[in-house]
């Protein structure tokens, strides 16, 4: 195909307004996918996707199209909606020169349309506005459209009006695709440059890298390179994705598909890489900015014999997953492990449950917390630290109190977007996260869009979800990084029987710590079996006692049910209640059922 007869795009969206689907349309109208009713979001391969009805990777499927007599060759990008996967939107988009944006014609534009909206006009790239679902009864285009046109500027005869559910409308919609999008601009005569967009591992194969040929071309035979590995490769397989993976002869300028050249090491491959023929003088193409872990969490294998398939389950799943910050880690209790930094919380989510369904992983995850800083006085201390500011993945690692200046917060500035019934609503639950309302206008006649300033920690706990319950499921929230404030902020510690366990340890606002801490001390006291002996549960910041549960003392007589005066079995009773022992944790004289913990850790 040559480069003018190539289109890349991406379909963005908010979550559920019909990317995925609009996707199975247009590879059912290409031919790639036979019509059935079944396909449901096919491009949603991973487990954790179909399983969540969600998408977290982006997929790329290269789709083939006559249109005035001509083959052209479609690259679709379809990508995740929700806010912790906005990374891989972005990422996605620096292999295209046009996007599909779709909104709900019932729900309206949402705070993550506005997000990947300007996403792409960052970029540069043409844009389609498509109004979807407008086979639903509650559909309100009149409405929708008067959003389109005062947040992005777009007239009405612009925007098309699709049901990628029954496909209405989605024919049309790919012609305009071709006729205004432009092609990629590079040049097959060129000397050859691909981008690395996407990586995945695989056991028997290696890494599996998913190019974008920039210039040039790309065949089975070839010795590349790039410029952060310098090592030199192979080519052993090019193709592209039908939507699974087809060979080909060769991969030209404009094109996106597939790569094997026997990289073994996951480290060699690096998303945003430029790869080049050794030899010749290439300039690096952009490649992609770095993403920020806005959460961390601990994770350790359930058993410390499996910490090293842990690590090189860890090495593979980042290796598609580059967003995720890896810093090793050990606790007291839990053994050697890992602190990983997120996007967000569902991304944690997703991450350990991928670890555990593609790496057969068994994993504890800690209770995650935003990264902090403080600030240290003292030449020494700063010396020992490092620098003046130091950054705190893990409560445990705070220095003490009487070297710290001050301590400061991670912030963010979110988008709301509400019917204005709620504005009352909105206003109350802003307050009552420590945040503030930095302003705000009618999109149309009823919805507000605010802009807001809050705490990341506080997006942590709950927001979210008082957000969707308060404006009655009709609010949405988009939010990206906004630096770090100075706030009052506190270690909580809890105490058994005044021993403190630092795996439960956390940083607040100084204003939440009492409610925080009965709530732990509550959960621990149920998790927490009777023991020979009185056991106290405080939580505490510093020396003051904030709260205090008893688990009062009982003792389990394993021989009770045991009549008569057969030695040997007393003996075998005895001896299972002291196996049953080893699967408890100490800390100080009191035990801990593992699993106890593993309850009290999760959130
Ligand atoms: P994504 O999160 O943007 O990828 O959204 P999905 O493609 O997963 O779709 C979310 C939900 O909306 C699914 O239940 C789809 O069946 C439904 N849906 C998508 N497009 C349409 C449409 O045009 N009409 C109707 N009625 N439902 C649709
Ligand atoms: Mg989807």
């Amino acid at each position: 195909y040559p480069t003018e007869r190539i289109r890349n795009f991406s379909i963005i969206a908010h979550v559920d307004h019909g990317k995925s689907t609009l996707a199975d349309r247009l590879l059912e109208i290409t031919g790639t996918i036979p019509k059935d009713d079944k396909n449901k979001q096919v491009l949603d391969k991973l487990q954790v996707e179909r399983e969540r009805g969600i998408t977290v990777k982006a997929q790329t499927a290269s789709l083939l199209y006559n249109y005035k007599e001509e083959e052209y060759l479609l690259n679709l990008v379809d990508t995740p909606g929700h806010v912790d996967f906005n990374y891989e939107v972005a990422r996605s988009l620096s292999a295209c020169q046009g996007v599909i944006l779709l909104v709900d014609a019932n729900q309206g534009v949402q705070a993550q349309t506005v997000a990947n909206f300007y996403l792409a006009f960052e970029k540069d790239l043409t844009i389609i506005p498509v109004l979807n679902k407008i086979d639903l009864p509650g559909a309100q285009p009149d409405v929708v459209i008067q959003q389109i046109k005062s947040l992005f500027d777009i007239e009405d005869k612009d925007i098309f009006r699709i049901s990628a559910k029954h496909g209405t409308g989605v024919e049309e919609l790919l012609k305009t695709v071709i006729e205004q999008i432009p092609p990629p601009s590079g040049s097959r005569e060129n000397i050859m440059r691909t981008l690395m967009i996407d990586s995945a591992y695989n056991q028997f194969r290696g890494v599996i890298a998913l190019m974008s040929v920039i210039d040039g071309s790309l065949k089975r035979g070839d010795k590349i390179t790039s410029i952060h590995s310098t090592k030199v490769y192979e080519v052993q397989d090019v193709g592209y994705m039908h939507p699974d993976e087809v060979p080909t002869d060769a991969l030209y300028a404009g094109q996106v598909g597939y790569v094997l050249c026997n990289i073994r090491d996951s480290k060699e491959a690096q998303l945003g890489d430029t790869y080049f023929t050794p030899g010749t003088k290439v300039e690096a193409l952009p490649g992609f900015k770095s993403s920020k872990p806005m959460v961390f969490g601990g994770i350790y294998p359930s058993d410390q014999s499996e910490f090293h398939n842990l690590k090189l389950a860890i090495e593979k799943l980042t290796l598609n997953d580059p967003s995720v910050a890896v810093h090793t880690d050990n606790s007291p209790v839990l053994g050697q492990g890992f602190r990983l930094g997120y996007l967000g919380l569902l991304h944690m989510d997703v991450f350990s449950q991928r670890l555990e369904q593609e790496y057969n992983a068994n994993v504890i995850s800690t209770i995650p917390n935003v990264p902090y800083k403080v600030k240290v006085h003292g030449v020494k201390n700063i010396k020992k630290y490092g620098s003046e500011v130091v950054t705190i993945l893990n409560p445990i690692h705070l220095p003490n109190e009487s070297i710290i200046v001050e301590m400061l917060e991670p912030m963010v500035e979110g988008k709301l977007l509400f019917p204005d019934d709620y504005l009352g609503q909105i206003m109350d639950l802003v307050m009552q996260s420590r945040g503030e309302i930095l302003d705000q206008k009618y999109i149309d006649n009823k919805r507000l869009l605010a802009k807001v300033k809050l705490p990341l920690n506080e997006i942590l706990v709950d927001f979210f979800d008082m957000m969707k319950s308060v404006t009655s499921g009709y609010g949405s929230f988009d939010y990206e990084d906004a630096g770090y404030e100075v706030s009052n902020l506190v270690k909580l510690d809890f105490l058994l029987n005044s021993r403190p366990v630092e795996e439960l340890s956390l940083i607040c606002h100084r204003s939440r710590a009492r409610t925080i801490a009965t709530r732990v001390c509550e959960k621990l006291k149920d998790a927490i079996p009777p023991q020979l002996f009185l056991i106290s549960v405080q939580g505490a910041v510093g020396s003051k006692i904030l709260c205090r549960e008893d688990i009062k003392p009982y003792r389990k007589d394993v021989l009770a049910k045991c009549y008569g005066g057969d030695q040997s079995r007393k003996n075998k009773l005895l001896k299972k209640q002291a196996e049953g022992k080893k699967q408890m944790r100490k800390i100080g004289r009191v035990e801990i059922p593992k699993d106890a913990f593993v309850k009290i850790l999760r959130r």
